[in-house]
């Protein structure tokens, strides 16, 4: 029987004294039904009910009957549908009959709730006749709104996800409303899910999300696009001074902790923004050049907040065209390497060489880093390059031991990218294996950008290293912020003296006492110091007169193709002097 039949049939009926069986059978099974059937005549009485219409209404058995159909019509709703049922007496056409629709119902006790409806409209001898069929669908209304808010939110925080900020941000957009969207992205939270698991990670996320709205005003809206990037909607922000106080905000809203699960985190946020309308005029181009000013941000050392600029999006641009230009001269063989002689200072005799890289540029000629490293230095990119140079230093080492040749030391600079890989000593050992060089004959070259973030993924590669005899410099020395202390936390055999210092030395008495520290530091800590582009001879002697034992410099030679390296140890014989 499909639910009209049933329907008509139950309606057919006008009271229980009906003799005919067919109908009878058919009040039973209306009265089994879970549906509620109710019925009313052209005045509004309730003229039949179901026991699933009395349940579902919340009355006694037989109260409904004789009562105004208005009891199960909420209040505000009486009046229209009194008018409509004016309508239907009339014989004007329903909106209603035989549609399943969805109405506010009204329980005995005043309460509301959802309910599923169809209407059915008779003409028998009674007259005209009015039967709904009805269920109860607050249990569906609160799926489809735990749906709805699924699509709206981000599960993990509550926030409005992505899809809905957009959303959100179009309308006002429409509407003429200014706005400021700041993209946030966290600095450390690769770390806190590296080593404490990914459920401490969402704990984070979790704190963060109740911590920002407090840091925000109150119309702000927050939203969590994925992973750890946050967006911000500032309604009303047109003035870049304002946008600036906000964000600011936002990074002081990290200078406290997060104690999360029995571990205490210190993270940062980098944010950029864009400004409606002359930044944006859609969701999309707002959202896209506040992730321009974010990206730049992040460029810029992290935990600042940068404003777009259109030259955010060239600079984009052109970065992305050297990253594929970088990618091809990798795949192209490219790459070379330069090998810079190290000396005694006292004799001038080569005892080790940097490793430095060059590009051979197909139309531009050999470049020097400072003309690709920044591009070069992203992770996928680095990490090949890097290995590719450590594996290539060790090579060019091991054949000139093997021909016989003085080489004593071969420096390999790192990225972080590197350092921070986790296949440091992985990698390290194994192109000392491949090329059989002992440990002793590398120095890996770790700048003050690695040295800064000392913790113990960046440390244990290095410990590694060190125990089994790999030699590690400092290089830069001097150039940054680096504390006394992380020089003896960390592992280092050789300190290398900048050669900003030593360009002025012989002018500069800051510059001389800073040389002369340095040496001194070292010689009391037990490390070795050689001193970075000495130019000239009073420059040579000066350093030695200081107590600095080894140099590297243009005086004795510019970083030459492995060739040339090789004809200046082979011409001057071992641990021959190099000429001035
Ligand atoms: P760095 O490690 O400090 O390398 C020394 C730089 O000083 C080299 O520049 C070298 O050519 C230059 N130099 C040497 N002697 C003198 C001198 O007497 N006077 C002057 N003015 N300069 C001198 P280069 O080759 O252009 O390299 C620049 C930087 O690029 C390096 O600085 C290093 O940080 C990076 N780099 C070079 N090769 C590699 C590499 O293979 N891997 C990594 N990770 N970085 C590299
Ligand atoms: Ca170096
Ligand atoms: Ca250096």
């Amino acid at each position: 029987m499909t639910g009209i039949d049933a329907n008509e049939q139950a309606f057919g009926l006008q009271g229980p004294a009906s003799s005919d069986t067919r109908v009878a059978g058919a009040l039973g099974l209306v009265q089994a039904a879970t549906y509620a059937f109710i019925t009313n005549d052209s005045s509004g009485r309730i003229t039949f009910v179901n026991d699933a219409a009395e349940a579902l209404f919340g009355y006694g058995p037989g109260a409904m009957l004789g009562q105004n159909i208005d009891v199960v019509v909420p209040e505000r709703f009486r009046a229209s549908h009194a008018a409509g049922l004016a309508r239907m007496v009339r014989n004007e056409p329903s909106r209603m009959a035989g549609r399943t629709i969805e109405v506010t119902a009204r329980r005995c006790d005043g309460s509301e709730f959802p309910a599923e409806f169809t209407l059915s409209i008779w003409r028998d001898r009674f007259g005209l006749g009015f039967g709904a069929i009805m269920r109860d669908i607050s249990e569906w209304r609160a799926r489809d709104a735990h749906l709805v808010r699924l699509a709206h939110h981000d599960t993990l925080t509550g926030l409005p996800n992505r899809a809905s900020f957009e959303e959100t941000l179009d309308a006002r957009l429409v509407a003429g409303q200014a706005t400021c969207v700041l993209m946030l992205d966290l600095d450390g939270f690769k770390e806190v899910n590296d080593s404490c698991g990914h459920g401490t990670g969402d704990a984070v996320l979790q704190t963060l999300a109740i911590r920002l709205p407090a840091w925000l005003g109150a119309d702000a809206i927050l939203a969590r696009f994925g992973g750890d990037e946050f967006a911000v909607m500032l309604p009303g922000a047109t003035d870049p001074l304002k946008v600036a106080a906000g964000a600011a905000a936002l990074l002081e809203a990290f200078a406290a902790p997060f104690c999360v699960l029995g571990h205490t985190f210190h993270l940062g946020v980098s944010v950029g923004g864009a400004i409606s309308p002359t930044q944006g005029l859609s969701a999309g181009e707002l959202v896209g050049n506040a992730d321009l000013a974010l990206f730049r941000a992040k460029q810029d050392g992290k935990r600042v907040f940068r404003l777009f600029q259109p030259e955010m999006r060239s600079a984009l641009l052109s970065r992305l065209a050297m990253q594929s230009e970088l990618r091809r001269a990798v795949a192209a063989g490219e790459f070379v390497l330069h090998y810079q002689p190290q000396v005694a200072l006292e004799n001038r005799c080569i005892n080790g060489a940097e490793a430095l890289l060059r590009w051979r540029h197909p139309e531009r000629g050999s470049l020097y880093p400072g003309a690709f490293l920044p591009q070069l230095e992203e992770p996928p990119l680095a990490l090949e390059v890097g290995r590719w140079i450590l594996d290539e230093a060790c090579r060019q080492a091991a054949a000139w031991r093997d021909a016989g040749l003085p080489i004593r030391k071969m420096g390999v600079n790192l990225f972080t990218a590197q350092v921070r890989s986790g296949t440091l000593t992985l990698d390290v050992a194994d192109a000392l294996q491949r090329h059989r060089l002992s440990p002793e004959m590398l120095e890996l070259e770790i700048t003050e950008t690695i040295f800064l973030k000392v913790d113990e993924p960046v440390l244990r590669p290095f410990r590694d290293l060190h125990r089994r005899g790999v030699g590690i410099s400092f290089d830069d020395f001097g150039t940054g912020y680096a504390s006394l202390s992380s020089l003896k936390r960390f592992p280092l055999t050789r300190l290398k003296i900048d050669r900003g210092f030593v360009r002025d030395l012989m002018t500069d008495q800051h510059d001389a006492a800073i040389v002369r520290s340095i040496i001194q530091i070292g010689n009391d800590i037990g490390l070795d110091i050689i001193a970075e582009g000495i130019e000239t001879a009073d420059q040579e002697a000066r350093l030695l007169e200081m107590g600095c034992k080894q140099g590297q410099g243009f005086l004795y030679a510019k970083a030459l193709p492995a060739a040339q390296f090789e004809d200046l140890l082979q011409g001057f014989g071992p641990r021959q002097k190099i000429a001035s």
